[in-house]
């Protein structure tokens, strides 16, 4: 049967976390909805000082369904006995299973089965069964479903001081007997958001009518149902919900859409066989199929795809949204996108890279505004925000708060112009992958010679040196934010940052010889891009500053200079140092003082490029390199991290699986765990860490498989753990699905013939130059390298 909704072309993700339909926020649980690209800024007055912070709101609550005894008495896991309680994620279907057993005071039990998906399929839908069996009892239930706008963005602790109420009421009201409508408007953007919700009561699979009593009040509305529950006769009922913003495409107005699309909603099974199949549909893209015996890396790797997924879907595809760090799961960070999609985007790009390149258009839209702040700090080209969320202006906040000490510090890490590097790189890595021109032509080369124009202008040339300086930076590591007992924040001569302009620089010299000449002449116009600039882009290329001390690369100017840490005395007395900056703060101290990282820094360098790349940059600069400067400066770094943020692991890990597989695998394995262990030990509730998430999957698909693409040739080149027995998986490359199956010593490469490429693929596998026709199959032997 074909649904009575067919609102296929229309877009639209949002996200609900896992909490119980009965929980409020009040009690602890957060039951918090995000639908993407959903922002709205507040104001406070924080030290004396008015800030003003753009966050991903938390929408009403399209969960509530509670149930009470007809003497009042609630059955809540917070408020009576739980028996059993169980709650399963199917991560391949998207469907969350609860199963509980409660017990109220004067004994009766009631056993609660839920079901509930945010639809992928139907992507304004959202609906949950609820099958209700009293237990030695037979007697009136008092449930009420609701929807509620009287939520807040509750989720992060340290936020709590600043005000978090988004929402305005606009409309509640019921469209009929069983749907009832509430809509809000957030209070700054003016985004309306209606939600309708049906509810329907089933008894031995026959619809019902029970009596039913509306309540509206601002923000809240629900339906209080009376059930005569019967010993051993359960009773289900069925929620659907539709959710519509004013920001939705192809609609007339948010409140009558979602009550059209709830009340003509097909039933949950329906719906239900409709999402998993669409589910079914994403797992064969994205899956990564492997054997483990050891322990349980294939299922968290499934839990970081899920989350992509959740994320980033079909659904995005046509949206004008960014992914954010914490994926849509919590507010941690606001819902801002930063320069996680780094790590986020090599996953969907050898996997879904129409994904990529929509994420990519969310930065492209953006150029403007990069092109205002870059202006507006006294540079030239395209300066991206370290923080962007709704229309790229610089989101990061000013002030943050220490928990550990109470204090209201000063922030400067706007100051991480890295971003920019950052999402230069991720347009030229999608361009290697794809080779889509069309992306490159209209949109991916304007913003590599943007960014290149403004790493140039960042530049202050130093006679005496006869070098290039750029100054006022913060790295990736946070924990050094300036000088000690500077005035001013910022840094000289971030070796990242510094190399990674000149890779800019490179390449945007690049991308112009690539573009068809027409389209490089308008341009060059339209930038008013002279020759005189380029040749000054050259110049810069060949003579940016990079320092050195004890024969490693210095993370900055004068990193040499700074004390060294008493590791082990801050180990002993803390415990988990992850967040040094705080401890140090709160001990009247600063990380600024010492030779130590938050995360890989200089290091991520090393992440990025091949050693042979690295090589060629720095003898690009006339500076000297050998061939253990690379391994040096790792253990340098490595002694001195203190992995403050999940990314770090993952970094490390990279770094480690050519020559030392099983730290490599340890460092993989921790980087694994960050979410599903909560290894910062608390914030994973705030929302997961998508970057790290993505990170672990891009090791096992690129990493340990040494897949890279060099000189238009797909490069593969394993180096599979002794943990890994087989791993299978599939690839997209330049429109071919590639299919691989690796094994110790063995890789199985095949070429499906679904793409539209008809021409040989050229790949290099294990060394050895290869020319794959579509639909044909290799098999090369492998020597599994000792440990
Ligand atoms: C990390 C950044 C990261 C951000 C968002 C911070 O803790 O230091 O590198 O971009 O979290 O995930």
């Amino acid at each position: 049967m074909i649904s009575r909704i067919s609102r296929n072309l229309q877009r639209r993700n949002f996200a609900t976390r896992g909490a119980a339909p009965e929980s409020s926020p009040a009690q602890g649980h957060y039951p918090g909805t995000y639908i993407a690209g959903t922002y709205n800024r507040l104001r406070s007055e924080i030290a004396g000082r008015i800030v003003e912070n753009e966050s991903l709101v938390n929408v009403p609550s399209w969960l509530p369904l509670s149930f009470a005894t007809d003497d009042g008495v609630a059955f809540h896991p917070d408020t009576t006995e739980v028996l059993d309680h169980r709650i399963e994620l199917d991560l391949r279907r998207g469907v969350l299973t609860r199963r509980s057993r409660l017990r109220e005071p004067s004994g009766r039990i009631l056993a609660i089965t839920q079901r509930r998906f945010v639809s992928v399929r139907d992507p304004h839908l959202a609906a949950v069964e609820c099958t209700l069996a009293a237990e030695g009892w037979s007697g009136r239930l008092l449930v009420t479903s609701a929807l509620d706008g009287r939520v807040t963005n509750d989720g992060v602790a340290r936020y709590r001081s600043l005000p978090s109420d988004h929402l305005r009421p606009v409309e509640e009201c019921f469209a009929d007997e069983q749907t009832m409508c509430l809509e809000v408007e957030t209070s700054d953007s003016h985004i309306r958001i209606a939600e309708s919700a049906r509810t329907r009561v089933f008894a031995d699979g026959e619809l019902v009518e029970v009596p039913r009593r509306p309540q509206a009040e601002p923000r809240y509305v629900a339906h209080h149902l009376d059930l005569d529950l019967v010993d051993g006769r359960p009773v289900t009922i069925e929620k659907v919900v539709a959710v519509f913003t004013s920001r939705d495409d192809g609609i007339y107005e948010p409140h009558r859409e979602s009550e059209r699309c709830a009340t003509g909603a097909a039933d949950f099974d329906e719906l239900l066989d409709r999402h998993v199949l669409t589910w079914a549909h994403a797992w064969n893209r994205s899956r990564i199929d492997l054997d483990d015996p050891v322990d349980d890396t294939a299922r968290v790797l499934d839990l970081h795809v899920f989350h992509l997924l959740q994320t980033t879907s079909k659904n995005t595809a046509e949206l004008d949204v960014g992914v954010p760090a914490r994926g849509l799961h919590g507010e941690a960070y606001r819902g801002h996108v930063f320069w996680d999609e780094l790590f986020i985007f090599p996953f969907l790009s050898w996997r879904v890279p129409e994904l990529t390149r929509a994420l990519l258009r969310y930065r492209a839209r953006r150029l403007d505004q990069a092109r205002g702040l870059a202006r507006e700090a006294g540079y030239r080209g395209a300066m991206y925000p370290w923080q962007s969320a709704s229309n790229g202006r610089e989101e990061t906040q000013t002030l943050h708060l220490n928990p550990e000490s109470g204090r209201w510090l000063p922030d400067a890490s706007h100051l991480q112009r890295h971003i920019d590097a950052a999402i230069a790189y991720e347009v030229w890595s999608y361009w290697q992958v794809t080779a889509d021109l069309e992306f490159m032509r209209f949109w991916g080369a304007e913003m590599m010679l943007e960014i290149a124009r403004f790493w140039v202008s960042a530049t202050t040339y130093d006679r005496l040196r006869d070098r290039y300086d750029i100054v006022g930076v913060v790295g990736p590591d946070e924990y050094h934010e300036g000088y000690p007992g500077a005035d001013e924040p910022g840094l000289r001569n971030n070796a990242y940052t510094n190399l990674m302009a000149v890779w800019c620089v490179c390449r945007a010299f690049d991308v112009l010889a690539l573009l068809p000449e027409q389209r490089r002449r308008e341009l060059l116009e339209k930038l008013a891009l002279t020759q005189e600039e380029l040749d000054r882009w050259g110049d810069v290329s060949r003579k940016m500053t990079v320092c050195f001390h004890d024969d490693v690369i210095s993370q900055f100017e004068g990193y040499g200079d700074l004390e060294e840490l008493d590791w082990e005395s801050y180990r002993s007395r803390y415990g988990n140092i992850g967040r040094l900056d705080r401890i140090l703060e709160a001990e009247g101290d600063t990380p600024n003082r010492y030779k130590l990282s938050k995360q890989a820094d200089t290091l991520m360098l090393f992440y990025l490029f091949s050693a042979e790349e690295v090589q060629q940059l720095i003898e690009r600069l006339g500076y000297p390199y050998d061939a253990d400067l690379i391994p040096r400066t790792i253990s340098y770094y490595e002694a001195r991290t203190s992995h403050g943020s999940t990314l770090s692991y993952v970094v490390h890990a990279w770094l480690h699986a050519r020559g030392d597989r099983r730290q490599a695998w340890d460092l993989f394995r921790q980087a694994l765990l960050a979410d599903v262990a909560d290894v910062q030990g608390g914030t994973t509730a705030e929302g997961i860490h998508l970057g790290a998430m993505a990170g672990t999957v891009d090791l096992v698909q690129r990493c340990f498989t040494g897949i890279e693409t060099r000189h238009d040739r797909l490069v593969i080149n394993p180096v599979l753990p002794d943990e890994l027995d087989r791993l299978h998986f599939q690839v997209t490359y330049r429109r071919n699905t590639i299919d691989l199956t690796f094994t110790a010593d063995r890789l199985v490469v095949q070429v499906l013939s679904d793409g539209d490429e008809a021409r040989p693929i050229p790949m290099e596998i294990a060394g050895t130059a290869h020319r794959l026709q579509p639909g044909e199959r290799l098999e090369v032997d492998l020597a599994r390298p000792r440990r």
